[in-house]
């Protein structure tokens, strides 16, 4: 265990996270005008939803990575009472990272801290939809890291299938359900363990008109572009038009009577994607917006009214400006339409009542009275369940997401006669002795008493082989 731990802070010299920390730090400008590019994000809105996270598991891998790479003793049965038994996480190997556009530095960075903290070399795909972040990407990191190691490859639809058809340690991929299939398709040709990072239709349960701007703030920051945006909201009829009188009143608050020239209201990415959110609105009733521009990409702040669960903006995930209300009549129908659909990768609930959030449907995560918050906390983990992805990352849950748990047992030379139980010739009487040592714990044993333990059963062993049958 000793040695093992100082191999720990050997590859602590080698695989250590300050240079992306350097260059997060160094290059923010360039990064930030970027995704001005991209996104006519500002740069504010770049820190407080991209940098800062990054940065934040940064400190933590420098912080606790000596305790995370460190092996961990586990309880032992009676069998390997005097032995050494420990789990200790080993690097997989390359590890290909492909990222969304929607946080096109957060979806690759964030994992790639994790990867470096566990000793795995890793491959990194950005999307080409952020073509500018993928350019400068590709550009900043062989300055800053090491060209052998990590390496960007940057390209469209074709070069990511050509990519999945190399073989790699583990896969890492953010993006959307459709393709996640095919990811963990091709991953499967060479048993390649993946971690789906995956979207969804998010659903926001208000049971009393509360703190609406703080949904008003989640699902209009990056226009809507983000897989934990709340994708509809459920409320009963008789709230419906004080929620929207609350969200007009935050919208004008937040970006003013004009969103279009406001500097912290974003653009959709591209036109496939703004024509695929406006077609989303055809069957619905405007309560709010609706007004676009597909010269910018510009779609603003919508909401929607008296939406049912059959129209087209139901059937898939939004990943836009666009916010649903549908009324239902108390929880329980609200829950059924909520149980009538694929799990998604986040649940919101607004009441007073904290327990209304125990009856929600299993979802990735749940933040209750708030939205988005649970992906900033760095001790949750964070992902999907069923079609939302599989896996988790964030901090702590990114080293073990990336790293092989690898079981370790060194034994002792003592006791031989504790072994004889399993050898042959086999009889009734070694097998109870087997069974019994296999099948018992000592609970809180530590220093020199598994030892004395072990002494004192060598010793009885003649007695115990005649009595053991009562235990
Ligand atoms: P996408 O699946 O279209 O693209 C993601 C990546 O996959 C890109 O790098 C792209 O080059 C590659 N790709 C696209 N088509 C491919 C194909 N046929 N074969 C191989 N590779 C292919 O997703 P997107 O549009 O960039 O992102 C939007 C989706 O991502 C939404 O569903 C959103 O909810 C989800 N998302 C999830 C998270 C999360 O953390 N769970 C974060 C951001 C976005």
């Amino acid at each position: 265990v000793q040695m093992e731990k100082q191999v720990v802070d050997g590859l602590r010299e080698v695989f250590h996270t300050e240079p992306l920390h350097r260059l997060i730090t160094e290059r923010q400008a360039d990064i930030e005008q970027a995704l001005k590019q991209d996104l006519n994000r500002n740069t504010y809105n770049t820190s407080l939803f991209e940098l800062i996270s990054i940065e934040n598991d940064i400190k933590l891998v420098e912080s606790d990575m000596a305790d995370w790479a460190a092996p961990r003793p586990v309880k032992k049965n009676l069998n390997s009472t005097l032995d050494d038994v420990y789990i200790k996480p080993k690097p997989l190997g390359v590890v290909l990272i492909i990222g969304t556009w929607n946080y096109s530095w957060a979806m690759i960075l964030q994992p790639l801290v994790g990867a470096i903290a566990v000793g795995n070399a890793a491959v990194l795909k950005p999307s080409e939809l952020s073509e500018h972040s993928a350019r400068l990407m590709k550009e900043l990191l062989p300055l800053y890291l090491d060209k052998e190691m990590y390496q960007v490859v940057t390209g469209r639809v074709l070069e990511t299938q050509e990519l999945l058809k190399q073989r790699f340690d583990h896969i890492f991929y953010t993006g959307s359900s459709t393709v996640g299939k095919l990811v963990m398709e091709a991953a499967a040709r060479h048993l390649t363990p993946v971690t789906l990072e995956l979207g969804g239709k998010s659903p926001c349960y208000i049971s009393k008109c509360l703190y609406i701007r703080r949904i008003t703030w989640g699902k209009f920051a990056n226009c809507g572009q983000m897989c934990i945006a709340p994708d509809y909201i459920l409320c009963e009829p008789s709230i419906q038009d004080r929620i929207v009188e609350e969200i007009q009143k935050t919208l004008l608050e937040f970006y003013h009577k004009d969103p279009k020239s406001s500097p912290d209201y974003c653009r959709i990415i591209n036109t496939r994607h703004f024509d695929r959110v406006l077609a989303l609105m055809n069957e619905c009733t405007i309560a709010l917006g609706g007004e676009s521009d597909r010269s910018q990409c510009y779609i603003a702040p919508t909401v929607l009214k008296n939406v049912l669960p059959h129209f087209k903006i139901m059937q898939e995930e939004i990943f836009g400006p666009l916010l649903p209300i549908i009324t239902v009549n108390d929880l329980s129908e609200a829950i059924h339409l909520i149980n009538a659909r694929e799990k998604p990768l986040a649940r919101y609930v607004f009441s007073s009542d904290k327990t209304v959030f125990f009856s929600l449907p299993v979802s990735g995560g749940v933040t209750v009275n708030y939205v988005l918050m649970h992906y900033t906390v760095d001790t949750l983990p964070f992902g999907g369940v069923g079609n939302s992805g599989m896996g988790r990352y964030h901090g702590r849950h990114t080293f073990d997401q990336l790293s092989h748990h690898r079981a370790c047992l060194i034994k002792s030379f003592a006791m031989e006669s504790l072994n004889d139980a399993r050898y042959p010739p086999l009889t009734a009487a070694r097998l109870r002795k087997a069974k019994f040592f296999m099948q018992h714990r000592l609970c809180s044993c530590s220093g020199s008493a598994p030892l004395a333990l072990g002494v004192l059963f060598e010793l009885a062993s003649p007695v115990w082989l005649s009595t053991s049958r009562y235990l």
